[in-house]
């Protein structure tokens, strides 16, 4: 029996799609890199370009023109999208773990989830305060 030398590829995974992952998606679609085989878990597929936010409040922008479809974006960069939550990373056994599907193993792994405000601890932010209990 003939042994398969070909060397196996390395997973990628890319946790969240933020500005910074839909970049290097794009540069990936420009450019595929050999030997690796990536998937980016978002639990949105479509993710806003915070700068146009302002515009699409003010109605100048449509949702379409102020989101990155990181379905498309994928498919056309060849590489596999998982639309779910990510819950947890075991860095020991190299896992992700996700809401709604089985653990991913990855080699090599990138998080780009981005921030959340601490709305709770932001004087106002949470609405229904009156400024005496602030
Ligand atoms: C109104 C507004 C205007 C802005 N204008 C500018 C500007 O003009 N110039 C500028 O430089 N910056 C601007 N910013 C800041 C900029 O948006 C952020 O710095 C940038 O979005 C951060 O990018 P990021 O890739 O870290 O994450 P984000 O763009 O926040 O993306 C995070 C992604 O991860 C996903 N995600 C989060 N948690 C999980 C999870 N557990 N599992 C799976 N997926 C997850 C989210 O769905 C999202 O798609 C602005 C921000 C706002 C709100």
């Amino acid at each position: 029996m003939q042994q398969d030398l070909t060397p196996k590829a390395k997973h990628l995974i890319f946790v969240g799609g933020g500005h910074a992952h839909a970049l290097a998606l794009l540069m990936m679609a420009m450019k595929k890199p050999e030997g690796v085989k990536i998937t980016l878990i978002s639990n949105a597929i479509q993710t806003p370009y915070s700068g146009m936010l302002p515009g699409l409040i003010a109605g100048h922008y449509s949702f379409d023109e102020a989101h990155i479809d990181l379905g498309r974006l994928c498919r056309f960069a060849g590489v596999n999208f998982i639309e779910d939550y990510v819950t947890g990373i075991d860095p020991d056994n190299q896992t992700v773990h996700c809401r709604n599907h089985p653990d991913f193993s990855y080699d090599v792994l990138s998080i780009d989830t981005g921030s959340v405000p601490g709305h709770n601890q932001l004087p106002g932010a949470m609405g229904g305060q009156s400024r005496s209990s602030l």
